[in-house]
Order: structure tokens, then sequence, then C-alpha cells
């Protein structure tokens, strides 16, 4: 197709294809001093109950602002990472920062509130992860309880059994676990039953097609009526409408996550949400 669309499409492709790779290597080089330069920090987005919407904890996002290139999205740096060795330290920062913040505001606050922080495939693969983690959590003073590590089912691929293996680790840790992202992978609660599982978190894709889609809201639907049954709590992800929310509710979803309850930002804003401080 490309061809009959004559030559000028190939230099195009050229262009594009050079760019990207040159965009690659430079945010790769640029990443090495990322964590020494102070560059990475973490957001915090609000998980919200659905039936009372008062917040029981949050999601701790990466965030990498560049002097110069601005903000770099996790989805484009968190692969780059990946193949390039840097995940250990980048996520080693990650789980300091965010045990460290989050006793903190809980110290602060009194608040019994539950943090979220994402695992890559890599750093789940590595035997090394169960010690830092458990490191982490004892600097910081956080009890394990009140960390959840969350997943995706392509984590589980890579090497499934030293996965599992490692999830049953950190739940005897005491810290809880959750899928990501669910629906997006071709992983069905069958086969996740091995895991040592806590929460399910269904993907915003569904979110966004419940208001117009009666087959979405059936699916959705089913996937909560699935993980109740085995013991799941659920939280629908990417939650923008009050149409959203009540179908959600209607559903039975445990929880929600998204931009209608907030954003992810900084610590000391998400600190003053109202429903955070203790009356
Ligand atoms: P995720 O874990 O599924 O995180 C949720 C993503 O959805 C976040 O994007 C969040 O900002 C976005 N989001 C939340 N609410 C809404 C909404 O209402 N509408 C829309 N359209 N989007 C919403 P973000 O922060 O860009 O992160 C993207 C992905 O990068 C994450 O997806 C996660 O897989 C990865 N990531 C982020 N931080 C880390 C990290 O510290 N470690 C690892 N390994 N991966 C991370
Ligand atoms: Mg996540
Ligand atoms: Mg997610
Ligand atoms: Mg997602």
């Amino acid at each position: 197709r490309a061809k009959a669309q004559g030559r000028g499409r190939y230099a195009f492709f050229d262009v594009e294809l050079r760019e990207r790779v040159q965009r690659h290597m430079l945010l790769e080089q640029e990443l090495r001093h990322a964590v020494p330069r102070g560059q990475l920090w973490v957001a915090y987005q609000p998980v919200v109950e659905l039936a009372s919407e008062r917040i029981v904890g949050a999601e701790a996002l990466l965030r990498w602002t560049h002097p110069e290139h601005g903000a770099v999205s996790p989805a484009e740096f968190i692969p780059l990472a990946e193949e390039s060795d840097l995940i250990n330290e980048v996520g080693g920062f990650m789980l300091r920062t965010v045990t460290r913040e989050f006793a903190e505001l809980r110290r602060e606050h009194g608040a019994e509130l539950q943090i979220n922080a994402n695992l890559s495939p890599r750093q789940l693969g590595d035997p090394r992860l169960h010690d830092t983690v458990r490191a982490a959590l004892g600097d910081a003073g956080l009890p394990a309880g009140s960390l959840c590590l969350e997943v995706t089912e392509n984590a589980l691929m890579l090497d499934a059994t030293s996965a599992v293996r490692m999830l049953r680790g950190m739940r005897k840790l005491g810290v809880f676990l959750a899928i990501d992202d669910f629906g997006t992978g071709y992983s069905s609660l069958a086969q996740l039953r091995r895991l040592p599982l806590d929460t399910l978190k269904i993907d915003r894709s569904f979110v966004a097609e419940l208001s117009d889609s009666d087959d979405v809201q059936a699916i959705v639907t089913s996937i909560v009526a699935m993980a109740h049954a085995v013991g799941l709590t659920v939280v629908a992800e990417g939650v923008e409408t009050a149409e959203q929310l009540d179908i959600l509710r209607r559903i039975g979803c445990d929880h929600g996550q998204g931009f209608y309850f907030g954003k992810p930002a900084p610590l000391a804003e998400f600190a003053s949400l109202r429903g955070i401080a203790a009356p």
C-alpha cells in the first residue's frame, strides 16, 4: 500500500522512523541521569470507594520532568528503562519514594489509606525485588498491608513460574497484589486463580465505552461478578463522567479511579483533597 502512494511516502516514513529512533536513544541516555539529578517524582491519583465516594487510597504514578524535554510519559520511559537495565534503579527509587512519602502522609493525617505502585515485567522477574520491597517498607516504617503492588498480565507471561513465586513471596510479606489493566490481555480469571491476588483493575478502555455500549456493560457486569465470586475487590480505571460512575455503582463495582475523582498530582496536592484529612 505504501508503494502505491509513491516515493514521498517512503521518505516520510524514513524521517519519522529516524526521528523516533533518535528520540529513543537521546531519552535513554538522559534517563541514566534522571535519578541522580532529581528529575523523577511521584504523582498520586485518588482511588475512591464508589458507594461513599470516600478516598480509600491512591495509585503512585512515576513522573519524569526533563529540564529541556519537559514531561516525558511513563508509557514512553518505563519501556526504555526496561530495555536498558535502568529499571532496577528507577523502580528502586520509585518504591523508596512512595513508601517514605506515604508513611509521612499517614502519620500526618492519621489516615488508613492504601498505596498502589506499579511493577514492570522485568522488575517482577528480578530476584532482588523481594528484598527491595521489604527494605523500602522497613526504612519508611510503612506497614506491608498498606502497600498494594500492581502487575499486568504481560508481566506474568515473561516467566510465569518465577513471577508466581515472587508474588507469593510478596503476599507472605503482607503486601497486597492487584492485576492491572484487566481485559487488555489474553488471560482469564480462571488462569489468574493461581496467583495470590486481592484486587482486579478493569482497564479504562471498557469504562470509556460503558455509556454507549450494552455489550460493554454486560462484559463489565460479568467481570465484576466473577471477581467477587473469587473474593477480589474490583477497581474501575479511567472514570471520567458521572454517568460512568452511576453505571459502575449499579453494577456493584467496589472502587474507582479516574479524572472524575482526581488527576495524578504531587503529594501535597493529593494530601489536600477533601476526604483525606482525618476529621
Ligand atoms: P496504569 O498503571 O494503568 O495507570 C493508569 C494510567 O491512566 C495513568 O497514566 C493515569 O494518569 C491514567 N488515567 C487515570 N485516570 C484517567 C482517566 O480518567 N482518563 C484517562 N484517559 N487516563 C487516566 P500514566 O500516569 O501516563 O501511566 C501510564 C502507565 O505507565 C501506567 O498505567 C503504568 O503501566 C505505567 N507506569 C506509571 N508509573 C509507573 C511506575 O512507577 N512503574 C512502572 N513499572 N510502571 C509505571
Ligand atoms: Mg497501574
Ligand atoms: Mg491500570
Ligand atoms: Mg492502564
